[in-house]
């Protein structure tokens, strides 16, 4: 649907989804936009607490098309947003498979476009030393790396509200407001307030399918929750070494702060709730696990302590691709949610998607689109087209 840049538009969400919609938004000219975040700081629930990790080997079609876009757009940011890279060059391994296991669906097209290659047996040593893996091939992504969220986050919001974009924080919305014709046009905020709006543009990460259900637009999405963990500070680690993500093992690492961050793979279904939307703290099960997962992986370290442990969660979908696009049971309501593991390897190129579709300015790729659909059947899926 075409909206002109004079269109009134609610986002609800400052969380990536949310903020890097506003940015481009501000970008083609959209002056009348308010942002409503209800933490007192953007960046402060899930893109805020993630590993950070720029990927794009992912068997969404529209998923890895969008990452790709975002790399790009992560190493030369515009320059409205920040004047260098938002994401180093230390690479990421890929491990997965076995020789027998057919090769995973983004392998041909991300050899073919340059983005990966097969590493032999001597480089995965020196790129992933005394590490004990489970995936027998391994994948070289060079370009792949550690995005600065924090910048990240502070940069969309400078240009943001640079642009004019009014963000609302420490606000919430209690829920979406509905004319006598079922047309979303507006929020009503905590304490009554109501903001009018044209669009609605929910972005609310967790929160989004339950603001969505109460005006009768349901989502595919689902919140879980996965642990994180970073080891203290130690010698023996090369701050500068690449990341690696084991498939077939579930468990990947990369350096932080002169120690690891590391994950194994863990999601439950979970409600958010707590402080900062937290789903209710770690589970010992969970962390005992973790310490049991990276004495096994990396026995050379053996004695690396935990320095930290979090939860934070990730609202998946069952194809693994975000929910984009007007709502089109719920006229007003456009949808920016569900970026699964994906959304700070989404971001801008997500961003910048959404604000073309509100824009009108079509992306020129219809099976795209559908794919990102608030309907698309997101069960019995096969990826059949590459977007390159
Ligand atoms: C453990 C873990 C590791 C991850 N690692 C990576 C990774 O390495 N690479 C990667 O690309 N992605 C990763 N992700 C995924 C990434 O963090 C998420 O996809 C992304 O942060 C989702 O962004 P969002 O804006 O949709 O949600 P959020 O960041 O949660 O933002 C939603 C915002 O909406 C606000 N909100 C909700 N309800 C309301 C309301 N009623 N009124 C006002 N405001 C409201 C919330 O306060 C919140 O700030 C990881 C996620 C987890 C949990």
């Amino acid at each position: 649907m075409d909206h002109p840049p004079g269109t009134k538009i609610v986002i609800i969400g400052g969380g990536v989804a949310g903020l890097a919609t506003a940015w481009a938004l501000g970008q083609r000219g959209f002056r009348d936009v308010t942002l409503v975040e209800r933490e007192t700081k953007c960046f402060s629930v899930s893109s805020g607490q993630n590993a950070a990790i720029l990927r794009h080997a992912t068997d969404s079609p529209a998923t890895r098309h969008l990452t790709r876009r975002t790399r790009d757009l992560l190493h030369r940011p515009p320059g409205d947003l920040c004047e260098q890279p938002l994401v180093d060059g230390r690479g990421l391994v890929v491990l997965e498979g076995n020789q027998e296991t057919p090769l995973p669906w983004w392998a041909d097209e991300l050899i073919a476009d340059g983005s990966c290659r097969a590493l032999d047996g001597a480089e995965l040593r020196e790129k992933a030393p005394g590490f004990v893996r489970e995936g027998a091939r391994a994948w070289w992504f060079p370009h792949s790396g550690t995005i600065d969220i924090v910048r990240l986050g502070k940069s969309l919001e400078q240009s943001t509200r640079k642009k004019g974009v009014n963000l609302l924080l420490g606000a919430s919305v209690q829920q979406l407001q509905v004319d006598g014709s079922g047309v979303v046009n507006g929020v009503k905020l905590e304490g009554g307030k109501v903001l009018d709006a044209d669009l609605v543009v929910l972005a609310a990460g967790a929160w989004a399918g339950s603001l969505g259900a109460a005006v009768g637009a349901e989502f595919p999405g689902r919140p879980t929750r996965r642990h994180l963990f970073v080891t203290k500070p130690e010698q023996r680690l090369d701050p500068q070494q690449a990341i690696i993500w084991d498939d077939a093992g579930s468990f990947y690492y990369r350096p932080e702060a002169g120690g690891l961050l590391f994950c194994i793979g863990d999601q439950d279904d979970c409600l958010p709730t707590g402080a900062s939307g937290a789903p209710n703290g770690t589970d010992p099960l969970v962390v005992r696990a973790a310490r049991r997962g990276l004495a096994r992986r990396l026995p050379d370290l053996n004695n690396l302590e935990l320095a930290r442990a979090w939860a934070a969660i990730r609202t998946v979908t069952e194809d693994d691709t975000p929910v984009v696009g007007m709502d089109p049971r719920v006229p007003g309501l456009f949808w920016v949610a569900a970026l699964g593991g994906h959304g700070m390897s989404l971001s801008l190129g997500l961003g910048d998607l959404a604000a073309s579709m509100i824009g009108g300015d079509l992306t020129g790729d219809p099976d795209l689109e559908a794919a990102l659909a608030p309907d698309a059947p997101r069960r019995d899926w096969i990826p059949q087209r590459n977007w390159s």
